[in-house]
């Protein structure tokens, strides 16, 4: 007889050794960092990590913004921050398949609470930092992995979305600097981040060759904050930006000039690839609150779980959400193998990522649904889970390439190989 297989699938999808310790020294981080902290902001009438008081123009309460800061360098002295950026950095040096299951478990657990932001997500290090200058790395990096400071990335503006290679902002070069002009839109963490990731055009007409990333600190005269655009998801943290003549030195420019385009897509599959974790977390987080509701919540003197309509509710959600996760984790073992990020990126690659992105998001858009009619009005309640992850939702079916986009992507390669004729 034939010897089996070494390892089977289900054993190398399985959360490793390490993120196992890393899971551990998370949930104990919850209790007994994050949760005094979350105590401390109730008694400030500032709102909630999730549903945040906002000012006048729609920005995030300064007293949310600290508390969140706080769990983040608490975070950066554990070692909790940065699991996904290399050792050599000071990350973890974990793979996609392993940040899955390090996001699913936070988002699980954390539920809409401030442990959401211990992990580096949108104003964190991100795989386009590991290009950076030797000077940048010590400025940026290194502080950014700590989580003594924050970042945004600045790729989307007023004209331009989904077209990234239509971008306006543009760079020019004078010496050995480059001079910044241009305005970027629907920033996260436009208001607050300490640098940003800037793309612009330096090289006009030559497709994707034509971008170049850039480093924008805060302090650089030219550069301001110039609004906020509140949005479904209320969290007071998108804006826009406005850079006059910023004058940029060599030492912040990432990768090479002519890497912008590569660079962004790196930043944005990072993100694309962590909607697994997240909408498989969040996921099943709401189909066990549907459960303990449906027990709890009484119709014609019965519980809703006695209920066939609403056993399907529930059974519809758990469906969904072992889509995205088995979705999520086999197209990110076989990432895990040709590199999710490299540049030049496996041809292989952006139609995984699609796959993950898209699945995830559409699926935990169901997920949500069916959590509020599961919950009837309380579901509707502003300020209830449901209501505000049916908001989130929505949401994430826009940022980081909309679905038409991802959509875009896999047929693009499946055409190209010939594989939908
Ligand atoms: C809450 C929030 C946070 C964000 N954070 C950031 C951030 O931190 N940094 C950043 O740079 N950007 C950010 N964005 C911007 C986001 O990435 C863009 O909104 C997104 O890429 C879509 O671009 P757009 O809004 O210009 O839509 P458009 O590109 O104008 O698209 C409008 C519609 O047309 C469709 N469409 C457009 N082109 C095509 C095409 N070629 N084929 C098929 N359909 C197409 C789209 O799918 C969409 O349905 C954020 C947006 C939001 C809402």
């Amino acid at each position: 007889m034939a010897d089996g297989p070494a390892m089977t699938t289900q054993q190398a999808l399985e959360p490793s050794a390490r993120v196992r310790a890393y899971t551990d020294r998370f949930a104990q981080f919850l209790a007994e960092d994050v949760a005094p902290i979350e105590q401390e902001l109730a008694k400030q009438g500032a709102g909630t990590p999730d549903n945040p008081a906002l000012n006048a123009q729609g920005r995030m309460h300064p007293a949310v913004w600290e508390a969140r800061r706080q769990v983040q360098r608490r975070a950066g002295k554990l070692g909790l921050h940065c699991p996904h950026i290399q050792e050599r950095f000071g990350g973890g040096g974990f793979g996609r398949v392993e940040m899955h299951h390090v996001e699913e478990f936070i988002y699980r657990h954390s539920g809409l609470g401030l442990g959401l932001a211990a992990l580096a997500w949108t104003e964190g290090a991100s795989p386009p930092f590991e290009h950076v200058s030797e000077a940048a790395r010590e400025k940026y990096l290194l502080p950014l992995v700590r989580g003594e400071i924050t970042t945004a990335f600045a790729n989307t503006e007023p004209n331009v979305g989904s077209d990234v290679l239509g971008m306006e902002t543009y760079a020019t070069r004078d010496g050995s600097d480059w001079i910044l002009n241009g305005r970027k839109a629907w920033i996260t963490n436009a208001h607050f981040a300490d640098v940003y990731q800037v793309v612009a055009v330096t090289d006009p007409g030559k497709g994707t060759r034509s971008l170049s990333m850039f480093l924008v600190d805060a302090k650089m005269p030219g550069f301001s904050r110039i609004g906020d655009q509140p949005t479904l998801i209320n969290d007071g943290l998108t804006g826009r930006l406005q850079f006059e003549n910023v004058r940029i030195p060599a030492e912040n420019i990432v990768g090479q000039i002519g890497d912008g385009f590569a660079l962004a897509m790196s930043w944005i599959n990072w993100r694309r690839l962590c909607r697994g974790g997240m909408c498989a977390g969040w996921g099943e987080w709401l189909v066990e609150r549907a459960i303990t509701y449906a027990h709890e919540r009484k119709s014609g003197g019965k519980p809703l779980a006695q209920l066939q309509a609403v056993q399907h509710l529930i059974a519809r959600m758990d469906a969904d959400v072992y889509q995205a996760r088995a979705a999520s984790l086999v197209g990110q073992a076989r990432l895990d193998q040709i590199g999710a990020f490299c540049i030049p990126l496996d041809r292989e690659a952006p139609r995984l990522v699609s796959l993950v992105k898209m699945t995830s998001d559409e699926a935990f858009y169901r997920v949500c649904d069916n959590a509020v009619q599961v919950h009837g009005a309380n579901g509707m309640l502003r300020g209830t889970p449901e209501e505000k992850l049916f908001r989130v939702a929505r949401n994430l079916r826009i940022p980081a390439g909309a679905t038409e986009i991802q959509l875009n992507a896999v047929s693009r390669t499946l055409l190209k190989e010939g594989k939908a004729a």
